[in-house]
């Protein structure tokens, strides 16, 4: 049996996910308000809230009841005696899951897709002592974003130089630099309709 879990929503309310939370089943679990279907000449279980379920924040263990004098906008605890004003059961289950959105997101990865192209993005990273990588972000003529990325060996003064422009799909380099292929081996740029590569190889004995 896996380890039971208890969400504390707020003072009066917590929640728990029971057994047929994301998926029906055979057996009905830990749930408490179910309905049964056949599937496949057996009968399944579904949960009749989502998956969860309520209980007294200062009872965990004890779960709430529906107090069908109020058509289901009132929850009491059986020990406590505590009413609780819940509005409906529906926007209940989604404030509990916007609860365990916050859990599932806190670590998320977040990228920035509305303004890539503002004068912060202008940076300097070295992903390898030798390298060098300098962004710069500018406009071309037409008004369109041109992403211009350096890519030097440190101490050479000798660059690579790449014009990366979004709205036009294009990826050029300059031919008056040095060839991209003594530096790098392959450069990808992804567009949100296409994805630019261009690779180099410059000799068959390099162990890649
Ligand atoms: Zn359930
Ligand atoms: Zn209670």
């Amino acid at each position: 049996m896996s380890e039971k879990i208890i969400y504390r929503l707020d003072d009066e309310i917590s929640f728990r996910k029971c057994s047929l939370f994301e998926e029906d089943s055979t057996s009905r679990g830990d749930c408490t308000n179910f309905y049964t279907k056949e599937v496949h000449f057996h009968d399944h279980y579904f949960c009749k809230q989502e998956g969860l379920h309520f209980h007294c924040t200062k009872h965990p263990e004890i779960e709430l009841e529906c107090d069908p004098d109020f058509g289901g906008s009132v929850l009491t605890c059986p020990k406590c005696r505590n009413q609780i004003e819940i509005g409906n059961i529906k926007s209940l289950i989604s404030r509990c899951l916007r609860a365990l959105n916050r859990e599932i997101f806190k670590d998320a990865t977040l990228i920035r897709v509305d303004d890539w192209y503002t004068p912060e993005i202008k940076e300097k990273i070295n992903p390898a002592p030798d390298y060098r990588l300098i962004t710069n972000v500018k406009t071309d003529k037409d008004g369109d974003t041109i992403v211009v990325l350096y890519i030097s060996y440190v101490g050479t003064g000798t660059k690579v130089q790449y014009f990366i422009k979004p709205e036009k799909g294009q990826l050029t380099s300059d031919h008056k630099d040095m060839d991209p292929a003594k530096i790098i081996s392959k450069i990808e740029v992804t567009l949100k309709d296409r994805t630019l590569t261009q690779a180099y190889h410059e000799d068959a004995d390099d162990k890649f």
